[in-house]
């Protein structure tokens, strides 16, 4: 590994969610280099900078032809099973087997991955910034690109302003959004929100009336063509459905939270909204990632070193989790 970073499936997974396996080599967000490859390796060779992930793209499976999901058949969402999806173990500690995270593992110096879940990346991208489109960001860039399909002048709400949000927002900015609404409780993002191209900013504590009212006073009492949760806060749901505009509204869910069911009112999804999750914002990793990469390149998304607020070396992890607990940190990048 290059450079890796911290996301916040990882906290939850420390907590054992949703299956409690350990000891575990935690991480899914980083870079790499290509150290060795094995038998019957031909997508990647010794010394290519790749990326691994935790979605495969086959392009050949009904799913990846359709042009419609991310979610290849062939090589699904890593299980949760803490084993890469061969069903072993490559790491192990004093003879004891190690737990991998997502099929990444990427807080590690070294890690062993499956090579149809990684993909190779142009190098001239500056390794925090491909650290943070391995994950987050690209979540939310993709749920506006991908996702969404956002076209010149849509009008956007963005619950929860992290690096997933924040993605929303910079892919919202690129695809001509009108009004991009940023929603936070943490006042700190609302410069932040302003730097990615958020055109208005909520802090749902200044007012006692539910987000969506307010989102609603901000697009003529209609509210927004796509509202996007990214604070994986399950209970607001409701809000984020009712935030979108009657018959033509589109939610789509990407934060990850703790709890196993969500309770959704009827009465919203009656007026003929739209709900949707998606992984990874709907990136196929082979196609689109590389693409991103791309833009990361060119400098069509600009703002990356905004996300960036802390570093830590690979020892000091311990330390990571604690400045994610600060207002002020965005994004911890992990040094090897
Ligand atoms: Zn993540
Ligand atoms: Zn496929």
């Amino acid at each position: 590994m290059l450079c890796a970073s911290l996301c916040h499936t990882d906290v939850l997974c420390c907590k054992g969610f949703p299956v409690p396996l350990f000891p575990r080599v935690l991480g899914h967000e980083g870079v790499g280099m290509v150290e060795s490859i094995g038998e019957g390796v031909t997508e990647v060779k010794e010394g290519d900078v790749v990326i691994p992930t935790y979605l495969g793209e086959c392009r050949e499976c009904e799913n990846c032809r359709s042009g419609r999901t991310n979610m290849c058949q062939t090589y699904p969402l890593a299980a949760f099973s803490g084993l890469l999806p061969d069903g072993t173990s490559r790491m192990s500690i004093r003879g004891q087997k190690l737990y991998h995270f997502l099929s990444c593992s990427t807080w590690s110096e070294y890690t062993v991955v499956d090579a149809n879940y990684v993909v190779k990346i142009d190098s001239r991208i500056p390794l925090p910034h491909a650290s943070f489109i391995s994950c987050g960001f690209a979540t939310g860039f993709g749920a506006a690109w991908k996702e969404a399909k956002l076209h010149k002048g849509s009008t956007v709400a963005v619950l929860g302003l992290g690096a997933v949000g924040l993605g929303v927002v910079e892919g919202a900015r690129l695809h001509g959004a009108a009004t991009i609404i940023g929603i936070d409780i943490n006042e700190k993002r609302r410069d932040k929100g302003k730097a990615f191209g958020m055109t208005d900013f909520i802090n749902p504590k200044d007012s006692e009336k539910p987000i969506s009212e307010m989102v609603k006073e901000l697009t003529q009492g209609k509210g927004v063509d796509y509202c996007f949760e990214c604070s994986g806060v399950a209970k607001l749901v409701n809000e984020v459905l009712e935030s979108t505009k009657v018959g033509i509204g589109t939610a789509i869910l990407l934060g990850a939270g703790t709890q196993k069911s969500i309770e959704i009112d009827f009465i919203p999804l009656l007026s003929a909204r739209t709900l949707k999750y998606s992984v990874f914002g709907g990136i196929k990793i082979q196609s689109d990632l590389p693409i991103i990469v791309d833009k990361c390149i060119n400098k069509e998304i600009k703002k990356l070193d905004e996300l960036l607020t802390n570093e830590v070396q690979v020892e000091d992890i311990d330390k990571a989790f604690e400045l994610l607990k600060k207002p002020e940190t965005l994004k911890v990048v992990i040094k090897f």
